[in-house]
């Protein structure tokens, strides 16, 4: 079902998707963006080095002034503690 998850899941990585696929944009080093859930988004950013930008729902769900990309900074901070 790897098809149906969000392109910022790893293959290793067998955990569904949490909330919109497109919640955030991640840029690497290289200038390579993606798009990717809450969930999946933190997980890649706790590893790799990474910017973390709102992505075309990133407000979907939250109150005004927070977002998508707050939360997936956030979780990990708590990842990498
Ligand atoms: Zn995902």
């Amino acid at each position: 079902m790897a098809s149906t998850r969000c392109p910022a899941a790893r293959p290793a990585d067998q955990s569904t998707c949490e909330g919109l696929a497109d919640a955030v944009l991640l840029r690497d080093r290289k200038g390579g963006e993606r798009l990717g859930c809450v969930h999946h988004a933190a997980v890649l950013k706790a590893s790799v080095p990474c910017t973390v930008f709102p992505g075309p729902s990133a407000y979907v769900g939250y109150a005004w002034g927070d977002d998508a990309a707050r939360e997936v900074l956030a979780r990990a901070a708590q990842l990498t503690r």
